[in-house]
């Protein structure tokens, strides 16, 4: 038995009828770092305060190292919880807050000591220890709620939003200190975040909330070569997927309808292709492979970059469409292109469901 964290079809509805998180089910197993992202107002923050015990499920099961918990009250669990904003007590020392996460508090004081100065030197705390908290900045607090999380040495760490309030560069370098030290540790955490690219630098295993429910609950690369709803395709991605909605009976233009392996039964479909996958090449050049679906021609309109990706956007079949200049397409906006994408790269989804097709 290797499930640290099973939940069961958990419900919970708050006064005024708000149907906060709505048949939840998912497992951790040891080790593993969870992701749940999402909008705001999903149920991200309820799904984790269900399982610390700070709310109570009006349906479903949770389990924590194999053991139901629905009784149990939140110090009685082996679980520990980071917020988004966690609270440091701010008159009193880096080591003395660190001390309040000391899970085994009847121990001798050079082994407390020992244990918060190993947790300081993981955290590179150490010059810091009989600072007050009030002194520190932000990404110093966080490194020390970390370190208050992580000594309690609980079954699963809970985690929401950790980083949320952190600038950029110290977000990304707070994400690796979290990585290293859940991986050293092989600690089971489940970490909750809006920021779908925090997600995927994060997750072993990514969950895709939406509305209370789970959209998706798969490793990160399946998610965006594969995903299963039109929310998981829009919400996780770089850069926003292009959808068309289309009739099998009357194709659009932009599409080569020979080339394309329309799901069974499908009278009306959403077809998605994301921007990296749909390429853009001069007019008059020569066309690529034989099995590229060929979506039409498009005047540049604006320019996108993400890191060395150069990307162009326009307008194809009444649609904003966003594609990947090459390297080597010396375009400029105003240029007309032809985009393609191989077959293999569109995605169907059923247009009333938002279920993947095929
Ligand atoms: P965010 O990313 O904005 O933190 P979230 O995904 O964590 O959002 P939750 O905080 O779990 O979402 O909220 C889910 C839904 O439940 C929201 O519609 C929210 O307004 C509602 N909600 C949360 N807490 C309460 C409460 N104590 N009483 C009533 N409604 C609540």
């Amino acid at each position: 038995m290797n499930n640290m964290l099973e939940l069961t079809a958990i419900s919970k509805q708050y006064p005024g009828g708000v149907q906060a998180v709505d048949q939840v089910s998912l497992t951790l197993k040891a080790g593993e770092l969870g992701v749940l992202v999402g909008p705001s107002g999903c149920g991200k923050t309820t799904t984790l305060r269900m399982i610390a015990g700070l709310e109570k499920p009006d349906q479903g099961t949770i389990r924590i190292r194999g053991q139901a918990v629905d009784g149990q009250r939140p110090q009685d669990r082996d679980a520990a919880m980071m917020f988004q904003s966690s609270a440091l007590f701010p008159w009193l020392s880096v080591a003395e807050n660190l001390a309040f996460g000391l899970a085994k508090k009847n121990l001798d004081r050079r082994t407390h000591r020992s244990q918060i100065e190993a947790i300081a030197r993981q955290l590179q705390l150490e010059d810091l220890l009989e600072r007050k908290a009030r002194t520190l900045s932000g990404g110093q607090r966080q490194r020390v709620a970390l370190g208050r999380a992580l000594l309690k040495e609980a079954a699963v760490l809970l985690m929401d939003e950790p980083l949320s309030s952190l600038d950029r560069q110290l977000r990304l370098q707070l994400q690796d200190e979290i990585l290293r030290l859940c991986r050293q540790r092989g600690q089971t955490t489940l970490l909750v975040t809006h920021d779908q690219s925090e997600a995927l630098n994060l997750a072993d295993r990514l969950v895709v909330m939406n509305q209370g429910r789970i959209e998706q609950n798969d490793i990160p690369q399946r998610i965006v070569a594969q995903p299963a709803t039109l929310f998981a395709a829009q919400f996780i991605g770089e850069r926003p997927i292009n959808l068309w909605t289309v009739r099998s009976a009357a194709p659009q233009s932009i599409f080569q309808p020979s080339q394309i392996v329309w799901p069974d039964g499908a009278d009306t479909v959403v077809i998605g292709v994301r921007p990296q996958q749909l390429r853009a090449r001069r007019l008059n050049s020569a066309s690529g492979s034989e099995e590229a679906a060929l979506m039409g021609e498009v005047v540049i309109e604006r320019f996108h970059w993400t890191g060395a990706q150069r990307f162009g956007s326009g307008r194809l079949g009444g649609s904003p469409v966003e594609f990947s200049l090459p390297e080597g397409v010396n375009s400029q906006i105003g240029d007309r292109v032809v985009l393609s994408a191989d077959a293999s790269a569109l995605h169907f989804f059923d247009p009333e469901t938002g279920r993947r097709l095929s």
